[in-house]
């Protein structure tokens, strides 16, 4: 085999690129510095917008990109930046099959990054490769413009689910919508107001917004108003989780109460034993352990009134999951339950139920569960956590499109021709 033929292999060359020469150079890591061109052509193509376009000049020389490291060597790339004359850029560096416009790091060393922030973090993907954090934040938006930029993520939606997420403390939210058949994010900006959901339905458009069936939302005004004014015809359905969400709140406004009343009447051991109690509480009863459950049965004789709040939520879980006309009856006498339970936070619970009764029958009639949401939600959350919370909303909301938009770069050898 020829020596150029086992380095293209390597180095994982399309038939695109030419090696010209190859030089070792031994620094603290050895340093293969290979010298390329593209392969000849009438024209190339302009860097920026990707039109044909005549050769304009040889530029301003060699410029050097960081490719996939070889074994023990790290490899850089060397070739001419040659100019097209691009009819709407005007004179522009070429595009160049290896890397993407602008960038100091061939397409598949980015990937190969980028995929690495994804899985991890940018700050461990940097010192696993030796770069800088702000060389791989680049990357990722790099990666993200140009996946967002093939594909068209609000074409043929029929449900969508519109959320807010948090990014950073102090009630800084990013309204997330994702698409229910799918189950990924399909679009996602800084802010939680009308007008947030206002630009979400401008880069959709009437056309496709009338041909959405059904949008699940948490209820909150800011997005229903919305709705009905930009997709009329679509069905709103209270995502279930979020009623979930509501009745794990009052729950633990029970908890809290009761903990304050045994405080105040210096039960101090049993107050702070109960305090220990909020984490169970929330959870699902099919997720506990034996002992776990344990704990909650014990809490019926101690705590009569945190035990009934308990099995309110967990009741509410189970009319979700019933069959339509179940759930109906299911929830009758739940509202009825709830409204006679003399705990406070439920009794004000059933009546919010109750004003949004019709949008959460047509949930579960269309059984659009909170899958998604739970799951996206989760993700976002490693994400954020991951990150150590975010600054600058722009780079969450890359990281969410990257990871839940199923914009994940493959790593390069799945791609390697
Ligand atoms: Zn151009």
């Amino acid at each position: 085999m020829r020596v150029s033929k086992l380095l293209k292999a390597i180095l994982g060359f399309t038939r695109e690129v030419v090696i010209m020469s190859v030089e070792v150079l031994v620094e603290d890591r050895p340093k293969l510095v290979v010298h390329v061109r593209p392969k000849v052509r009438k024209r190339g193509r302009c860097g920026r917008c990707g039109e044909l376009a005549s050769w304009f000049d040889n530029g301003d020389g060699a410029r050097r990109w960081r490719h996939l490291d070889a074994g023990y060597a790290t490899v850089e790339l060397v070739a001419l930046a040659r100019r097209v004359d691009c009819r709407s850029c005007g004179p522009t560096v070429a595009a160049v099959s290896w890397a993407r416009h602008d960038s100091a790091f061939s397409r598949a060393f980015e990937d190969l990054v980028v995929h690495a922030a994804i899985v991890g973090n940018k700050q461990a993907a940097a010192d696993r490769y030796g770069v800088s954090w702000r060389a791989v934040n680049n990357m990722c938006t790099r990666v993200a413009t140009e996946a967002l930029g093939r594909v068209d993520l609000l074409d043929g939606l029929v449900a969508i689910a519109i959320d807010e997420v948090k990014y950073k403390k102090g009630h800084k939210y990013l309204t997330v919508v994702c698409d229910h058949v799918t189950g990924r994010v399909i679009w996602a900006a800084k802010g939680r107001s009308k007008d947030t959901v206002g630009a979400f339905f401008d880069a959709l458009g009437d056309d496709r917004a009338a041909r959405l069936e059904f949008v699940t939302a948490d209820g909150a005004t800011w997005i229903t108003e919305v709705v009905a004014v930009r997709a009329p015809d679509a069905i709103v359905c209270l995502d279930t989780f979020h009623v979930i969400g509501w009745a794990t709140k009052a729950l633990d406004e029970v908890r809290r109460e009761e903990w304050n009343k045994l405080r105040h009447t210096g039960r101090a051991a049993a107050a702070k034993e109960f305090k220990g109690l909020r984490f169970l509480l929330r959870r699902n009863w099919a997720n506990l352990t034996m002992g776990q459950r344990e704990t909650i049965w014990a809490l019926e004789a101690a705590n009569r009134r945190t035990f009934r709040a308990f099995q309110l939520k967990e009741e509410l879980r189970d009319v979700f999951a019933l069959p339509l006309l179940q759930a109906r009856r299911a929830l009758d006498d739940w509202l009825a339950y709830a409204s006679r339970s003399k705990l406070a936070p439920f009794v004000r619970l059933a009546r919010t139920i109750r004003t949004y009764r019709a949008s959460i029958e047509a949930t579960i009639e269309w059984r659009l569960t909170n899958g998604i949401a739970e799951s996206n939600n989760a993700s976002i959350g490693r994400i954020r956590a991951n990150a150590r919370g975010f600054h600058d909303p722009a780079a969450f909301i890359t990281m969410v499109m990257l990871d839940r938009a199923g914009l994940t770069p493959q790593l390069p050898w799945a791609t390697a021709a």
